[in-house]
């Protein structure tokens, strides 16, 4: 039988090979035994029981949530040449009748239904006319109000599944905890099933937290150096979405935003443009993303802290579909957590109870010095092992270095005075990169000494250092990109009586082209480490080659 599989996986799928456990839990579903399966977002569950359906005699029924999930797979299926319908209200009353015909004459493989059209007493009698071979639930976890979108109508799913007591049941879902996946098992009387577990690591998503300080502001950075990558923002309400996407509209970002208040065919507008590459960033609530599976979302960044694990995993898991890096970036604030926290002291019961443990976990992941997989994997009942996942900041930052920064610190010191402190840091940057931009040639400043004294540096190292120059209070500004002013202590840094040390933040700096290049497999060589050992050999041959005091630009600070 699993050679009749791999046939249908060839030459009617076109795939070359079975992902893991898709062809174990075929070849259990072709031994007609029930099975539970999780796998991650993207994992492939669908194929799961679509080769089954083409080999049975009988039909598979596919119970889905969303009318737009099942759309897409029935019209993907459809073109293959597979008989695969849906019966669902947005059908008109004759294509509904013509769907109900062909099923009745046994045309159909494959069947998509809403639970809620399942239960309807014309739709089980017509089922029962039929010879049901397999019993499928897709999204699993709708069942259990432990997961995160509970669905009562999925309840009923213990009822009907005794209408097809031939029927092999086959129940997926890309979140279930240990708890979750009990009820499962519970609900559905899956007894003496086998439950597949895939492992949750996405290897290739680079995993970061930081602390929300200025949020449009480290967005602007973060965007800054990943010009043209395909990207997602998820904010906590409507209002935030509007407001972010005016502001990133405003620097001249490509972007759109997606949210339930805009008419539906505004959203699907701006769903397709982003789908399609016609804009670069979707800024949007968390209704969206669901069933998209677009290859090359290269980062998912979440500019308030998401609702829970679940949620946070299902929205990072649409980035790097393609195996290639991708980066997920969580803005962190505990006012953002009082926020939540507020709205849970709004429920009762035990769906107080959910969510307060659902905010205890992720808290546990924001929070942890631990790799992040470790929290991660562990939600989802996995036991991380590696020591150093190389892909996440808290494991890169176990061996950051700090440094002494005071030659570039006084370069760019020095360059903001000679500028009048008027300007932004990526101005900044630009004089001492020695920029032919208009704007710098007008103002004169390709003649400052300051001009063209830092080659050494790309232009994202030295944002990240005007960053640090901020932090540590060495300049000072009044808002998001504004103009940077030097403090008092600033000055000791420039007459040479304090010293500047820091370790720059690596996981921001190695971007654009050479990210998108890099294949799986060299992810996990950790590619970030060697690409900055480099940056941080070059600066050390520089340092040497220079005199100390390294930089004596000073500025005339009388
Ligand atoms: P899930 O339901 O687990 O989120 P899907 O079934 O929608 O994932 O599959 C995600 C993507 O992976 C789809 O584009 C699908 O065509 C592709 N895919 C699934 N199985 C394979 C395979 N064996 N080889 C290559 N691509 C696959
Ligand atoms: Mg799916
Ligand atoms: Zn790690």
């Amino acid at each position: 039988m699993i050679k009749e599989a791999r046939n249908k996986l060839n030459n009617v799928f076109g795939y070359e090979d079975f992902r893991p456990l898709q062809e174990e839990v075929i070849t259990q579903v072709l031994d007609k035994e029930d099975a539970l399966v999780i796998m991650p977002t993207g994992g492939g569950k669908s194929l799961c029981y679509q080769i089954p359906a083409l080999l049975f005699d009988g039909l598979t029924i596919v119970v889905s949530p969303l009318i737009s999930l099942m759309k897409d797979q029935v019209e993907q299926l459809q073109q293959y040449d597979i008989p695969a319908i849906f019966l669902n209200s947005t059908l008109s009353p004759d294509e509904y009748q013509r769907n109900v015909d062909r099923v009745r004459n046994g045309e159909i493989k494959m069947l998509y239904l809403a639970p809620e059209t399942l239960m309807m007493d014309k739709t089980r009698k017509l089922l029962a006319t039929q010879n049901v071979d397999l019993f499928t639930i897709d999204e699993a976890h709708c069942i259990s109000e432990w997961g995160h979108d509970f669905r009562p109508d999925y309840r009923e799913l213990t009822e009907i599944r005794k209408d097809f007591p031939n029927a092999t049941c086959l129940a997926l879902t890309a979140t279930a905890t240990p708890r979750v996946r009990e009820d499962i098992e519970d609900i559905l009387k899956l007894d003496n099933s086998e439950t597949f577990l895939a492992s949750f690591d996405r290897k290739n998503l680079f995993l970061k937290v930081a602390d929300k300080e200025d949020p449009l502001e480290q967005t602007l950075d973060f965007l800054y150096t990943r010009k043209k990558q395909s990207g997602i923002i998820y904010c906590f309400s409507r209002k935030q979405v509007e407001e972010l996407y005016v502001e990133l509209k405003k620097e001249g970002h490509s972007v759109k935003p997606y949210h339930a208040g805009l008419s539906k065919k505004l959203r699907n507008r701006n769903q397709e443009m982003f789908i399609r590459d016609d804009i670069q960033i979707i800024v949007a609530t968390i209704a969206f993303g669901m069933g998209i599976d677009k290859p090359n979302v290269r980062f998912v960044m979440h500019y308030d802290l998401p609702k829970n694990i679940e949620s946070y995993y299902q929205q990072i898991g649409r980035a790097g579909r393609d195996g290639l890096r991708a980066d997920c970036l969580v803005l962190y604030s505990r006012s953002d957590k009082q926020k939540i926290q507020y709205f849970i002291n709004q429920k009762e019961g035990t769906e107080k109870k959910v969510a307060e443990k659902h905010l205890k976990d992720m808290l546990k992941f924001m929070e942890t010095d631990e790799c992040r997989r470790v929290p991660l994997m562990g939600y989802f009942g996995e036991t991380y092992k590696k020591d150093n996942c190389g892909m996440c900041d808290n494991c890169l930052s176990i061996d950051a270095e700090v440094e002494d920064l005071t030659v570039h610190a006084q370069k760019f010191l020095s360059c903001a005075v000679r500028t009048g402190e008027q300007y932004d840091a990526y101005y900044i940057a630009d004089i001492l990169r020695g920029s032919t931009k208009e704007q710098v040639l007008e103002n004169g400043h390709d003649e400052l000494p300051t001009y063209n004294i830092g080659n050494e540096w790309a232009k994202e190292q030295w944002i990240l250092l005007a960053r640090m120059l901020v932090n540590q209070e060495y300049l000072d500004r009044n808002e998001s990109h504004g103009p940077l002013s030097l403090t008092d202590q600033a000055r000791a840094v420039l007459d040479g009586k304090e010293n500047v040390f820091g370790a720059l933040d690596r996981s921001d700096t190695v971007v654009g082209d050479q990210a998108m290049e890099r294949t799986t497999s060299e992810v996990e060589k950790n590619y970030e480490k060697d690409l900055f050992e480099q940056l941080r050999d070059k600066r050390k041959e520089l340092a040497d080659e220079q005199a100390v005091p390294p930089y004596a630009i000073f500025p005339d600070t009388t």
